[in-house]
């Protein structure tokens, strides 16, 4: 889930100790939305797939951290084509040639995790697909960037620079952020910025990166319901999340599916 306000609290840096919960709830986390992926197909409602991630993640011993977040009333989001991120899930049933976001977060044993990927349903047009793969390599470009000792603009710009050198724009108003025993903490991570600015990335830093990136442009609008996030033209956007931590060195990513 992404973040549309800045907090204002310190950077929490983590113990080894407590990144270790964290890859737990990471690792079950990606568990689950490996499940989820792997069940989109044409004709299922996105109630369903609440249902499954709800019932999945219990299962494990986790709690589903986004069902009450400030009144969001399911364990998954669900944005469908033009919907950037935080669909409520409903009666709405997915066709062939959607692309679909799905955003799923876990509290285990005191502790988030929060992860996102987009996947088609069925064959898919070729600028959805291509929207999809920018969308994901801007995340791993970002992953790639992060390292102790680095800036979080090196990040911010990594991000940007994948996804619009692609011809795609990234969403403003909407963030990644920092994240441990609080979904959302500082600091907040733009998709966009330059290299060299804002806050010094020291080891023991977890961040939730999630690029949002829009087919046109960059802006949105909010629907009736107060949560989902559209794009503002009306074209398709995408939306990719992992759980990371910052060490020396590098990052490590604490939601990697199973066998990555
Ligand atoms: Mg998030």
């Amino acid at each position: 889930m992404s973040q549309s306000r800045m907090a204002a609290r310190a950077i929490v840096i983590k113990s080894e100790s407590e990144l270790a919960c964290m890859r737990q709830a990471g690792s079950l986390l990606a568990e689950v939305l490996q499940l989820l992926v792997q069940e989109v197909r044409p004709g299922l409602t996105t109630a369903h797939m609440d249902a499954l991630a709800d019932r999945e993640l219990k299962r494990r011993g986790a709690i589903p951290s986004f069902k009450g977040y400030r009144g969001f009333p399911a364990s998954l989001c669900v944005s469908i084509n033009d919907e950037v991120v935080h669909g409520i899930p409903g009666d709405r049933v997915m066709a062939e040639g959607d692309i679909v976001a799905l955003d799923v977060g876990a509290i285990y044993q005191g502790y988030q995790a929060d992860a996102a990927v987009t996947v088609p349903v069925g064959k898919v047009s070729p600028q959805a697909q291509r929207l999809i793969e920018a969308t994901r390599g801007a995340l791993e470009a970002g992953i790639a960037t992060a390292r102790a000792g680095g800036r979080l603009g090196d990040i911010s710009a990594a991000i940007q620079g994948h996804a619009e050198s692609r011809g795609f724009s990234v969403v403003r108003e909407y963030v990644g952020h920092g994240i441990g025993k609080e979904m959302h903490e500082e600091p907040a991570v733009p998709n966009f910025g330059l290299p060299g600015r804002g806050p010094l990335l020291k080891a023991g830093m977890a961040l939730a990166l999630e690029p949002m990136v829009n087919a046109g442009g960059w802006r949105t609008r909010l629907a009736e319901d107060g949560w989902t996030v559209l794009t503002a033209d009306g074209s398709l956007s995408a939306h990719f999340e992992h759980t990371i931590a910052i060490l020396d060195g590098g990052a490590q990513v604490m939601t990697a599916p199973p066998g990555d």
